[in-house]
């Protein structure tokens, strides 16, 4: 058994960002980070990718360059977790102990929950940006769309961003519309939610585009099963009925339904009180509720925050502190109040820059109106972020 002071899982970007900002604090800290992919992507460009107007190239790095120099990496995935003992065992059978866990490993994505998806993603017209192989295929398929019906998914559990399923459908109309041909396009969102957006003022102006556009919102609606070769989606209402409903389609933008990863979700730390298995935490301090030397931010943990790498630079300084507070025998005051951001384009060159927290309630960074999508803001999702993720996020410095 290998004994390290910090132990993380996952280097993604809750990871990287809390390790570096805890080295930022003390750069004698002993911090191993367990990772098993040799690539770190950047993720929230795949929205822009599968819309043609960022290379997939761009968005996927070695993650050695951006491991921080004082850490340890090892090149493995956790397997068990044993907080009773401050143990844990990775798949090549390597244990090791820790003062510190830190669980950031992120979201899982279950393309085995909606039967028939697994055999047919990429390929008979069916497609996600929520890949890096796949995300290029979008836009083959929003390029040589001729018209006829479009699809487009958003499953009922949290995802990571929110805003990500129907991100892509608004590009490709405005896509479309450029290209003459919006009027023989019939968009349909299949969403699992209960409403378009959680937050009223920014939910009026997706209504406003949704109209415009002329997409058919469903809501409350599960997919249950994909016939590829046929081109036929099945969904049914999610208040129990069993009456499934078909619809053919010419396209199709699938969002799979999500959770802990399994590892997690099978593990004394996950949440019991439902069964997608997030890291029970304090939604505030991100220490867990049980095991008071182990913290979890980001996708995977049970914060009612929406996920997103936005959420996660301002859930990063706070979860810092209470570690520190942990390792000196003191108390922090640092308290996250459930800020997330998702920058939702509305058409190209055009961004809704929506931000809040908790109370599902506003809470605009800029001092203009930003229900309002903006030119500015489309520069910043689109030149601005990614700069800021690899030169300044990664490194605790932002
Ligand atoms: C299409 C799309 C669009 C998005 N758009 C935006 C946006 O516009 N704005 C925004 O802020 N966010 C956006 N996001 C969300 C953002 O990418 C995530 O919220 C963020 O990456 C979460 O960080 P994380 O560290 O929790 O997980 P990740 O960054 O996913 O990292 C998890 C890491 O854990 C590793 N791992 C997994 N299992 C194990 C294991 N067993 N052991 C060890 N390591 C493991 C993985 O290899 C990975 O490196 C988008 C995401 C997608 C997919």
């Amino acid at each position: 058994m290998t004994h390290h002071q910090i132990i993380i899982v996952g280097g993604g970007n809750a990871g990287l960002s809390v390790a570096s900002k805890l080295l930022l604090k003390n750069k004698r800290l002993d911090i191993a980070i367990v990772e098993p992919s040799e690539k770190h992507y950047y993720q929230p460009a795949w929205t822009l990718v599968g819309a043609g107007t960022f290379n997939i190239a761009d968005t996927e790095k070695d993650e050695v360059n951006y491991i921080p120099k004082q850490a340890k990496w090892i090149k493995d995935a956790a397997a068990t977790f044993d907080p009773d003992n401050n143990a844990l065992t990775c798949a090549s059978g390597a244990k090791y102990s820790y003062a510190v866990l830190i669980v950031v490993p992120g979201i899982q994505l279950d393309w085995g929950n909606i039967a028939g998806l697994k055999e047919t993603l990429g390929k008979n017209d069916v497609t996600s940006n929520y890949l890096f192989k796949t995300a290029p295929y979008t836009w083959e398929l929003v390029k040589n769309f001729k018209g006829g019906t479009a699809v487009f998914t958003n499953p009922p559990t949290p995802v990571k961003c929110g805003g990500a399923p129907h991100k892509i459908m608004w590009l490709a109309c405005d896509y479309w519309r450029k290209q003459g041909i919006l009027d023989k396009c019939n968009v349909h969102f299949i969403s699992g939610g209960s409403i378009l957006f959680g937050v009223e003022e920014y939910r009026k102006t997706l209504q406003e585009k949704a109209d415009e556009y002329g997409v058919h919102i469903h809501l409350k609606q599960n997919v249950t099963r994909i016939d590829g070769p046929g081109h036929n989606i099945y969904y049914k209402n999610n208040d129990g009925s069993n009456m499934e409903e078909a619809m053919h389609f010419d396209m199709l933008h699938v969002v799979p339904p999500q959770s802990a990863p399994d590892v997690v979700k099978t593990s004394p730390l996950a949440d019991p009180s439902t069964p997608l298995g997030w890291i029970e935490v304090d939604k505030h301090t991100f220490q867990h509720t049980r095991f008071k030397n182990v913290f979890s931010c980001g996708d995977v943990c049970n914060a009612p925050a929406s996920r997103t790498g936005a959420a996660i630079r301002k859930q990063a300084p706070v979860m810092v502190e209470h570690i520190m507070a942990y390792l000196n025998g003191t108390t922090s005051k640092a308290s996250y109040d459930g800020y997330s951001a998702c920058p939702i384009p509305t058409q190209y060159g055009k961004l809704m820059l929506a931000e809040f927290d908790y109370s599902n309630k506003p809470k605009m960074t800029f001092p203009i109106n930003q229900a309002k999508p903006r030119w500015t803001m489309w520069l910043l999702k689109k030149f601005v972020l990614p700069w800021l993720y690899w030169n300044k996020i990664l490194q605790g410095k932002a």
